[in-house]
């Protein structure tokens, strides 16, 4: 039997009695490529940021270019997640306004 911890509220996870939800967060930083003069500079930094990536010492810059994260949730931290995946202020969820 295989115990695993919840990633937000340090549970642990039975991972036969519970449900345990898994979620995966890829984030990929990208330009809209356009064939111009203008942009012919930012076009040359993000080739130069890819080929930097090649180098196994450059962790940082990788990180933020790509990242794929997993994490293990116990059902109730699952359904707040759900509600708000990207942390935003809870008055902007709820649609709360201060006037
Ligand atoms: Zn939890």
């Amino acid at each position: 039997m295989i115990h695993y911890s919840c990633d937000r509220c340090q549970r642990r996870i039975d991972s036969v009695e519970d449900i345990r939800y898994i979620v995966r967060i890829e984030i990929q930083a990208t330009i809209d490529s356009v064939e111009s003069a203008e942009d012919g500079d930012h076009l040359m930094e993000i080739e130069e940021i890819l080929e930097r990536l090649e180098d196994a010492d450059c962790q940082e810059l990788s990180e933020d270019v790509y990242q794929n994260r997993q994490f293990d949730l116990c059902p109730g931290c699952y359904l707040e997640y759900k509600k708000n995946p990207l942390s935003l202020d809870a008055q902007l969820v709820l649609g709360f306004s201060d006037n």
